[in-house]
C-alpha cells in the first residue's frame, strides 16, 4: 500500500508466483482492483511475466515437519511456534516478511507476505492481504503485521491505529501499544508489527515472546532485534 495515493495491491492462495509482493504490486499498477485471489492471481502474474515457480520450489523440509506435528497435535499455529523449530538460524528463518519505510518527502508504504499459519483450513485468507488488517498505509503512518491473523482481521489492526492518532491524535507509539497490548493480547490475539510514521519514528511493539525484526534510518544506523 502506498500511503500518499492510498493506491493498494494484494494477492491471496497463489501457488505459483515466486514473489508475491511484485503480483500485488502488480494487482496496484495495472488492474483496477485491489485483491486477487486464487488461480486468477496467478494468472495475472503470469500474463505479466512475473517469475513462476512448480510447487517443489516451495518445499522445505522444516515446513514440511512443522505441517505434520501441527495436523498431529490437531492445532492451527504460527510458523515459529513449532516445537520442531530450531534456535534461530538465517538459513531456516524463512516465515512472514513485512516491510514499512518512509522516503526523504515523508511519503510512506507498507507491504506483507506470508504464507499463512501452518495447517490453516485449505482457501483460509489471513489478515495480511486484506488492506487495512495486516497491512496500512496512509499520509501518517504504514503499519505491516505478523500473528495470528483471525485476530488481527477481527481488530482491523492497521486502519484502527490510523484511526486512534487521526481521531484521538494518539502517538504512532501510544496507538500501537493500545492496539497490541490492550486490545490484542488480552483475547488471545498474539502477534506484533512493524509500523513507522511521517516523521520517521519507528515502532515495533509484539506481545509475543520475540519478533525477528530490522531496522535502517538515514544515517545507515542499523538495529536487529529477536526479543
Ligand atoms: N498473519 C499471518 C496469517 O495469519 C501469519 C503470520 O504472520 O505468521 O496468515
Amino acid at each position: 500500500m502506498d500511503g500518499a495515493t492510498r493506491r493498494a495491491g494484494a494477492v491471496a492462495g497463489v501457488r505459483t508466483v515466486q514473489n508475491p509482493i511484485q503480483a500485488a504490486r502488480l494487482v496496484m499498477e495495472a488492474t483496477e482492483h485491489v485483491l486477487l485471489a486464487y488461480p486468477g492471481a496467478d494468472e495475472l502474474a503470469r500474463e505479466h511475466g512475473l517469475p513462476l515457480q512448480p510447487p517443489a520450489y516451495f518445499f522445505t523440509q522444516q515446513r514440511f515437519d512443522q505441517l505434520q506435528e501441527a495436523i498431529a497435535a490437531g492445532r492451527v499455529q504460527l510458523d515459529h511456534a513449532a516445537a520442531t523449530a530450531p534456535v534461530p538460524d538465517p538459513n531456516w528463518k524463512k516465515g512472514t516478511v513485512g516491510a514499512v519505510a518512509r522516503d526523504v518527502r515523508g511519503h510512506l508504504a507498507a507491504a506483507t507476505s506470508t504464507g499463512g499459519m501452518t495447517n490453516k483450513r485449505y482457501s483460509r485468507i489471513g489478515d495480511a492481504p486484506l488492506i487495512g488488517a495486516g497491512t496500512w498505509a496512509d499520509e501518517q503512518c504504514a503499519v505491516s503485521c505478523t500473528g495470528h491473523g483471525e485476530f488481527f482481521i477481527r481488530a482491523v489492526v492497521g486502519h484502527d491505529i490510523a484511526c486512534l492518532m487521526a481521531y484521538k491524535g494518539l502517538s504512532l507509539a501510544e496507538a500501537c501499544r493500545v492496539v497490541v497490548h490492550d486490545k490484542l493480547a488480552p483475547v488471545g490475539g498474539e502477534g506484533g508489527l512493524i509500523a513507522v510514521d511521517a516523521a520517521g519514528q519507528l515502532v515495533l511493539p509484539f506481545n509475543s515472546e520475540g519478533m525477528y525484526r530490522a531496522s535502517r534510518n538515514a544515517a545507515g544506523e542499523e538495529v536487529v532485534e529477536i526479543y
